[in-house]
């Protein structure tokens, strides 16, 4: 089965608003086997929006569309809809009992008339019950096809589409295309570039078919991920199986998760199986590698805490870094992250410690210390690992690449430890 997604609203087109709903529906309907085959967005206006229903039904013979549906002059949504389906408006009696019910209930004094409209249905439309607002999902089956319109509002959306959207597609295409599917699996990684992964898996690509690859980079890593489309649920596991396993050989150790796994969960998950516990010594990230950990439910028993040690009186005070290591050193070399690790670790009583200090810029760069510059240090029960590296991007996202590459640094230390004999 095959739709459109139409987004609309004017604060979308001017970027004011990401559109989230397009991608939200699009990864909820895919496992159904409902391939979303175009998105679209227009503005307010409603021209716009009855060509873009009318076009888009006339391809795909579905559309999914959101925004648009309140009751302010700028929802035209529902007009557009009743022109395209020629279905007249009509107040709908138990809608408004139930929107007026709603106003006493949150004693906002009498509805105002504005609100009335959102009573009115296209003859022959499905209401599509809102529990969260007051704009009610619309469902129309007729001559130009089926339409399903959403409220904008990004919560609302997401649980008119679970609840009254989802379990209606699947019957429409439980009956239409037996057991057909789609799948996807994510492979992450970390600490290679895009480029460099490309080409490691090379030529295998090709020998995936039917399954196909894309590469995802972003501030974590490079996620990789395969994707597989209309085959019968057991061949498509099968070419998927088959597909991952031939490629993760590849990645090697750069490959650190499947799905959305989170590196900082991942790593506290091993520091608590080694029965270790866990410190931070930040400088260019400022807390970002603390803030990772403690974002994990359940982060208190392995994380013992940091120290943010921005000013290099702070790395000699808190951490106890030798003021002539800074000066001959400088605060971005590997001599002083492997300190910085160690005072961690020592301060907090903890067997294992991440240290980070790098340049951020967009100022601070050098000849031999660009910006992007960045040292990491680990300890893991005494043994510490450190390493140099050249993160790219812009002050937020070398601060975010070098958080992720600290975390990375302890899982391959952890790793190399339980591969020693
Ligand atoms: P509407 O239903 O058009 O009145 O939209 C209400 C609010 O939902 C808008 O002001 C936006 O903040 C938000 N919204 C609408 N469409 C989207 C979208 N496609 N993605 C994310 N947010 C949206
Ligand atoms: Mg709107």
């Amino acid at each position: 089965m095959e739709l459109e997604v139409l987004t609309i609203g004017t604060e979308l087109l001017l970027g004011l608003t990401i559109d989230t709903n397009a991608a939200h529906i699009a990864r909820t309907l895919a496992p159904l086997g409902a391939r979303v085959v175009r998105k679209s967005t227009v503005g307010d206006d409603r021209d716009a929006i009855r060509s873009a229903l009318t076009d888009a039904l006339a391809r795909a013979g579905f559309v999914l569309a959101t925004g648009g549906l309140g009751p302010t002059r700028d929802d035209v949504t529902k007009t557009a809809i009743a022109e395209v389906f020629r279905a007249p408006l009509e107040l709908d009696h138990e809608l408004l009992a139930a929107l007026e019910r709603r106003f006493a209930a949150f004693r906002r004094g009498p509805m105002p008339p504005s609100n009335r409209s959102q009573a009115e249905v296209p003859r022959g439309a499905v209401v599509l019950p809102n529990r969260l607002g007051t704009a009610p999902g619309l469902w129309l089956d007729g001559g130009p096809g089926t339409a399903v319109l959403l409220p904008g509002v990004p919560f609302e959306m997401r649980a008119l589409l679970a609840d009254q959207v989802v379990p209606r597609l699947r019957d429409r295409i439980g009956a239409a295309s037996a057991g057909t599917s789609v799948r996807w699996r994510t492979l992450r990684t970390t600490g290679i570039a895009e480029s460099a992964l490309a080409s490691a898996v090379g030529d295998v690509e090709h020998a995936l078919a039917p399954v196909t690859l894309a590469y995802l980079p972003g501030w974590e890593g490079v996620d990789l991920r395969f994707t597989v489309w209309g085959l019968p649920a057991p061949e498509a596991d099968d070419a998927m199986g088959r597909a991952v396993a031939r490629v993760t050989p590849i990645l090697g150790a750069h490959h650190y998760g499947e799905g959305e796994q989170d590196l900082a969960a991942l790593v506290l998950e091993r520091v608590r199986a080694r029965g270790l516990r866990l410190a931070v010594a930040e400088s260019c990230t400022g807390g970002l590698l603390g803030g990772r950990l403690t974002a994990v439910p359940g982060a208190s028993d392995v994380f013992a805490g940091g120290v943010i040690a921005y000013e290099d009186a702070a790395k000699v005070r808190d951490l106890e870094v030798p003021p002539r290591m800074l000066a001959e050193h400088g605060a971005v070399s590997e001599t002083v992250a492997a300190a910085m690790a160690e005072g961690a670790a020592r301060r907090f009583a903890t067997g294992a410690a991440i240290a980070v200090t790098g340049i951020a810029g967009p100022a601070g760069g050098t000849r031999d210390k660009p910006v992007g510059t960045v040292c990491l240090g680990v300890t893991v029960h005494g043994k510490v690992r450190t390493v140099r590296t050249r993160l790219h991007g812009d002050r937020e996202e070398i601060r975010h690449r070098s958080a992720q590459a600290g975390l990375n640094l302890l899982r391959l230390a952890l790793q190399e430890e339980t591969a020693a004999p």
